[in-house]
């Protein structure tokens, strides 16, 4: 087989993989944007021949996406209408939640559903999609297999969260790989070993116990960091309220997840009043707000609550705190990555919380494999070659992969 990778060699996102049979099948694995940089200059349409609408050829034979994180599913409604497009059912719920929360609508183009550990043919190739552990729900990895030969594509991956129990399992049932094609975000961070999923917790229960209420700051698609705070919650009695968009979210995925519509004693949404929510379309309204009228619950707030916020809730908070008298002594717990406390909106925001006097603390676990993980990955697939993707410092890979090797977007490499 054969591997290019069209885009993501130096970069964090937006990665784009190629792999290609001695026969001539052709699959892309992941087709999102790239993350936006200061002056938002990227993301400037991408053609790509054969695989774009905007080719008359059809070079390709399908496309797989690793998970709904935007950097990786973004793009998939540029991609030509004859080839096949799969993504894994709660990734794409995701996925149209987000657009249509966003402004940017839901998927257009139709996709196929996979299941886990089931084998996909693709003429002479094989794809088997393994679940992986990531902040992004049933992200999974692919085994590509052609030519007797194995390749194997991590997505984003880590083991330090919720699924990372099955992590070893996973690499031991796939066993040794001719290719390794791996994300390597953390090269460029030197981190051993991150807080797991449940060390955080503990962290977190701490500050829950210092106040009366408080505040999250987090991604509505991290599964994992929701069902932290919803434990924090519960052990130290707080109502757990979800904003509308994390409501929407965890009630479209199995009733395991804290969702209003799944535990709704427990929990309740609360729904913006907010100008930018108001001005919402009208089917946006029927669609998403009204059915979840059912699930506000005010007596919540005679409580301690446990309320997620997004920036666009200022208001709401401000009107909690001014007319009903909430968030006495609170704290806002910011579980995101760090780097978007630089923007200048979240810097507004933030300023704003602390000028209300509820103070702010950091709470987070990286979404990416540490260097442990990333250890075991190489022990267990123990691969040939190492295509290092989604990194700033692919130099780095060789301190853990020892057949690293470097390689430029667009370079085909022979397996
Ligand atoms: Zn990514
Ligand atoms: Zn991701």
């Amino acid at each position: 087989m054969q591997v290019k990778v069209l885009r993501g060699t130096g970069q964090i996102g937006g990665c784009i993989t190629e792999i290609k049979s001695d026969k001539g099948t052709r699959i892309i694995i992941d087709f999102g944007e790239e993350l936006p940089d200061e002056d938002n200059s990227k993301n400037d349409p991408l053609t790509i021949e054969g695989l774009t609408r905007d080719s008359d050829k059809k070079l390709y034979d399908a496309v797989f996406i690793t998970h709904s994180h935007g950097d990786h599913i973004g793009l998939i409604d540029d991609i030509k209408d004859d080839i096949d497009v799969y993504v894994e059912k709660h990734s794409k719920i995701i996925t149209d939640l987000t657009g249509d929360f966003t402004g940017k609508g839901p998927i257009q183009r139709k996709t196929k559903d996979f299941a886990f550990n089931k084998s996909i043919k693709i003429k002479d190739m094989t794809i088997t999609p393994y679940l992986v552990d990531h902040s992004s729900f049933n992200s999974c990895m692919f085994l590509v297999e052609a030519d007797g030969q194995r390749i194997v594509h991590t997505g984003d991956y880590r083991n330090h969260g919720r699924k990372g129990v099955i992590f070893e399992d996973t690499l031991k049932k796939i066993g040794q790989v001719d290719c390794l094609i791996t994300e390597g975000t953390t090269f460029s961070r030197d981190v051993e070993k991150y807080e797991t999923e449940d060390e955080l917790l503990k962290d977190v229960i701490t500050v829950f116990e210092q106040y009366d209420d408080i505040l999250v700051l987090q991604s509505s698609t991290n599964i994992d960091r929701l069902v932290t705070f919803y434990k924090a919650a519960r052990k130290t009695k707080k109502k757990f309220v979800e904003d509308l968009f994390t409501a929407w979210i965890a009630s479209s995925l199995p009733i395991s997840i804290p969702s209003p519509t799944h535990n709704y004693r427990d929990l309740s949404v609360w729904i913006s009043r907010a100008n930018e929510m108001r001005k919402k379309p009208s089917y946006f309204h029927e669609k998403y707000v009204e059915p979840m009228e059912f699930y506000k619950r005010s007596d919540h707030f005679k409580d301690n609550v446990c309320l997620l916020v997004k920036q666009s809730m200022l208001s709401d908070i401000k009107m909690l705190k001014n007319v009903k008298h909430k968030f006495k002594n609170a704290c806002l717990i910011y579980s995101m990555w760090e780097g978007y406390l630089d923007k200048e909106d979240m810097k507004k925001f933030i300023a704003e919380i602390e000028k209300m006097g509820i103070k702010v603390e950091k709470k987070h676990t990286s979404g990416h494999a540490d260097a442990r993980a990333m250890k075991l990955v190489e022990k267990y697939l123990n691969p040939k070659i190492t295509i290092p993707i989604h990194t700033t410092e692919k130099e780095k890979a060789k301190d853990i992969f020892k057949t690293a090797i470097d390689v430029v977007d667009g370079q085909t490499i022979q397996i």
